[in-house]
């Protein structure tokens, strides 16, 4: 039997659905049963009819399911599945923020702990991001974190009054613009399209075709006639992008945007995961009340 068939077979005979993020290796993609970006998966989690949740992802996206999810079982395939984003704030400093300014409304990227979340107020995906802003009372002033670059594309499309975290995604950060330039000489006349989170997309946004989120660079891929398109994200995209037009070339802007993290897990790890029942993520029932709060909010919007 191949590891992928092992896969399968397990998945049926531990009740188990398996979430992988649209960063994953090509291989954990291909035998998972729902592929997509943060707001995807948190809803897909919610929905799943099976007793066991297999988050191919990293960290706080399996805390996310968990939370969304108390009765159910959540694995975390390999525990070094991080976040440097996620890690770039601390709950302790969320409460040390918000006392310097009384009355604003924190904003929580979804790339939290679920500590952090517990301590905002409202949680946006890049999907939802604009959208979730906009539901903040226009007297209210607003503390986004922890992606500074995020942040101030959502403060440029929303005029609000925003204070931003300074934190960044260490591999989003490394896309440049000077990597656009140089893409734009190699690359005349292909459509650029950046993630929000991108370094690129806030300094450079005038030359930037699009700006989507993770599952809005999907819809494109399946959209366009374009026949060839430069990608401003992870790599880890282009893999469906490439399944879902194979008409398209998609090339990267950067070809080492690699997150070291997503690609901790690997098939053999999502197989003894669910052979073993490993690694359960758990949060503490406080804090994930605390939490749901935000994120019930977060997928309604
Ligand atoms: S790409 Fe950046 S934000 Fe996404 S998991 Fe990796 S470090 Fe975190």
């Amino acid at each position: 039997m191949s590891l992928e068939e092992e896969v399968r077979a397990l998945k049926d005979e531990r009740d188990a659905v398996l979430l992988a993020h649209n960063y994953q290796r090509p291989e954990v993609q291909d035998v998972a049963d729902y592929v997509g970006d943060s707001l995807y998966l948190a809803r897909r989690a919610r929905e799943a009819d099976r007793s066991v949740i297999v988050f191919a992802g990293v960290r706080f996206m399996a805390e996310t399911a968990k939370i969304l999810n108390p009765e159910r079982t959540v694995l975390l395939p390999d525990l070094r599945a991080g976040c440097g984003l996620a890690d770039a704030v601390t709950a302790d400093q969320v409460r040390a923020w918000r006392a310097e300014h009384p009355g604003a409304a924190v904003v929580a990227y979804i790339n939290t702990s679920a500590d952090v979340k517990a301590e905002s107020d409202y949680c946006c995906t890049s999907s939802n991001a604009v959208k979730v802003v906009e539901q903040v009372p226009a007297e209210q002033e607003i503390l986004f974190l922890p992606d500074m670059f995020l942040g101030d594309y959502v403060r440029r499309r929303t005029g609000r009054r925003m204070h931003l975290w300074v934190g960044d995604c260490p591999v989003h950060a490394k896309l440049r613009p000077e990597g656009v330039a140089r893409a734009r000489a190699e690359h005349p006349g292909a459509p650029l399209v950046a993630h929000p989170e991108c370094g690129c997309a806030s300094q450079v946004l005038p030359e930037v075709d699009r700006v989507l989120s993770t599952d809005g660079m999907v819809r494109f891929a399946e959209e366009t006639k374009e026949p060839e398109v430069i990608v401003a994200t992870e790599v880890g995209i282009l893999h469906r992008m490439r399944r879902l037009n194979p008409s398209t070339a998609f090339t990267p802007l950067d070809a080492g945007a690699v997150c070291p993290y997503m690609k901790e897990i690997d098939l053999t790890d999502v197989r003894d995961s669910l052979a073993e029942r490993r690694f359960v993520v758990d949060v503490l029932p406080e804090t994930a009340a605390r939490a749901r709060r935000v994120l019930e909010r977060m997928i309604a919007t």
